[in-house]
This record gives C-alpha cells, structure tokens and sequence, in this order.
C-alpha cells in the first residue's frame, strides 16, 4: 500500500513509499482508511519543528472501517465505523494511575501518526481495541476524521472552561480550532460569540459566521477592538476569552478583552516564551486554563456533540485530495488557504 511516510529527521524528508499492508497484533484492529485530515502537527513535523520519530507514517486524524482484528479483541468488529485519538497510552505510569491518561509519561509512548505507531496517510493501520470508539449513526466517516481536533477543542472549552449560559465569548482565530471552538461555546450556552482575527482571515470570517458567530473582528483594521468587545458587555469585556490563533499578540489581547473576574482559555501551544502583563491577573482578578490532549471520556462527549449537529465541521473541510496530491494539501495548510485538508482516496 501506498503510505505517507517521515523518513528521516531535518526539514522536509517526507515521502510516499510502498510499504506492507499492517498486520493486527494482538489486541489491535486494522482499519481502511477513509479519510484522515493535515494538522499543524504535520506541519511542524515538516518543518522539523517538533517531536517524532522518524520512520513513521503521518497522520493522526483518520477515521475508517475495521476489515479484520487481532486476537484478544473483544468489543470491536469487521465492519464498525471507528476513529480514536492519537495518544496510546500505558494504564501503569502515575498519571494513568490519576486518570490523567492524556499525559502519559510512558516511554517511548505510541503516537499515532507521531511517534512509534504508523498513522492514517495510508490505506490500512492498525490501531489498539483500548483507544477506538465506535462512530455514531448519521456522522459521516469524513466528519468522524475531524472527531481528533475536536475532541482537542471540547477538552479545552466544555471540560476545562467555566462558559455559562449567557456569557459573551471571544474566540481568537478562525482556524480549524476557532471555529469549533466558536461552536462549542454557543452548544455551553454563549450569548454571543465574537470571532477575531486579521485581514487575510476575511474568508474564514465568512465560515465562522456560518457556524455560528455573531460577529468577527479584524484585529488590524479595527481601531479599538478592545472597546468593541466592552460596547457588546455593558463595558464590562467578555466572561471568557479563548485564545485559538497561537500568536503572542493574541495572548496579550486576551488579557484585555477579558472582563474582571472573566477566564482566559489558551487552546494550544506557541513553543515560545511570551510577553505577557500578568499583572492583568491580578488586577482583575482573573483565571486562566490550558488543556493537552484528551481523555477517553472527552470523545464520548464530542462524538456525542458532533453526531447531534451540535458540532458541524462539514463547513471546515475545504479541500479533499488523494494521497498522490499530498504535497499540494501541506502547502494549502501552510499558506493558510485552507480550514481543513481531507485525504479521502487513500488507493
Ligand atoms: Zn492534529
Ligand atoms: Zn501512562
């Protein structure tokens, strides 16, 4: 089968090889492939910015159709429609022990796609029973290769951040993780969720405001963006603020668009040091939340919210491509002219 593969550490080293079609070990599955979406992760391991072990095939976002299971496996079958987060992780290390499975401390842990473990830029992989979870009825197998970013997304806004009923949010960034943060925030009861971004984000605005924001902001071109989020709040500034957009500028605007005793939310990482007044926190007297992956229970719910409608990423998928177009689907993420890029002929 063709497999998309990181061959070697460095920049770049990326290729689409032949390789053996996997076999299930014990307690695995092996899944066809449906269709499994580009991350930042790929770019950052493209660029040889982040952690992996090379050789491994790419891709952490996948969903597909079990075709055959190893021994031991009980509650999977050849026919379920599965996907499941990238992170194996041990039971035995003291943060499984705490529930915390999401940060595993294991070495040599299994990182579908990452790290150890062959991810979904193939036709088949093989996946542990432990980690899979079954799709519900009525979500689509491309939807379901969305369910990772957005199990990532409900981890950090409905179990890590206190929106309530009538809050006014803010959202920085309309990238794949704004805008389903944009949509998780109105499924927690936002009044409001007002979207900020900069000018050559003008397209996504259109996105966000079509799953669900009730206003976007040019961060650039407006003047006093800051006032415009205390004119929509009695000038009180917003209740929460999610920080979705990785830029240094965002974070420290963050701390101004939030009001008195209001939360900021960091959803993601900028793998720099950032400037920040922190005196902000205590003159305002705020609380500030981040989240690292997720936990088996964070899928039950955003399996849940997606197979509702709650959640609807069908607007974020703007491109689908075959693997043979692989290196036309990273430049589209890089160069920010897509939401989301979907391998979906997988031959
Ligand atoms: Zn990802
Ligand atoms: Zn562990």
């Amino acid at each position: 089968m063709k497999a998309l593969i990181k061959t070697a550490r460095g920049v770049g080293n990326i290729e689409l090889r032949d390789i053996e079609k996997p076999t299930p070990g014990r307690g695995e599955a092996l899944i066809e492939v449906a269709a499994s979406g580009i991350c930042g992760t790929d770019m950052h391991i493209r660029q040889d910015h982040s952690f992996y072990t090379p050789p491994v095939v790419l891709g952490h976002e996948y969903a597909g159709t079990v075709v055959e299971v190893g021994d031991g496996v009980s509650n999977i079958h050849v026919g379920n429609r599965v996907t499941s987060p990238a992170t194996q992780y041990c039971g035995q290390c003291y943060q499984c022990k705490n529930a915390h499975v999401n940060r595993c401390t294991a070495e040599n842990k299994k990182i579908l796609g990452v790290s150890v473990a062959n991810g979904g830029f193939a036709k088949y992989v093989a996946v542990p029973e432990y980690v899979l979870h079954k799709i519900p009825e009525g979500l689509s197998l491309e939807e379901a290769a969305m369910a990772e970013p957005t199990a990532c997304v409900v981890r950090c806004v409905a179990e890590r951040s206190p929106i309530t009923p009538g809050d006014v949010v803010v959202v920085q960034g309309p990238g794949t993780m704004g805008l389903i943060a944009t949509q998780v925030a109105k499924a927690m009861g936002a009044s409001k969720v007002i979207v900020t971004g900069i000018t050559s984000d003008e397209w996504r605005f259109e996105i966000a405001k079509a799953v669900g924001a009730d206003m976007t902001i040019d961060v650039l071109t407006e003047k006093d963006p800051v006032g415009v989020v205390a004119s929509l709040t009695d000038c009180a500034g917003a209740d929460v603020v999610i920080e979705a957009s990785g830029s240094a500028a965002a974070r420290r605007q963050a701390l101004e668009f939030v009001k008195v005793t209001g939360h900021v939310t960091l959803l993601g990482t900028q793998g720099t040091n950032t400037d920040l007044y922190l005196d902000h926190i205590v003159e305002k007297e705020l609380s500030m939340t981040g989240s690292w992956g997720t936990l088996p229970s964070t899928w039950v719910l955003t399996l849940r919210l997606m197979a509702s409608g709650q959640i609807d990423v069908k607007p974020l998928i703007t491109h689908r491509i075959s693997l043979e177009e692989w290196e036309k689907g990273f430049d589209l993420m890089e160069t920010q002219q897509a939401i989301k890029v979907l391998f979906t002929n997988l031959e």
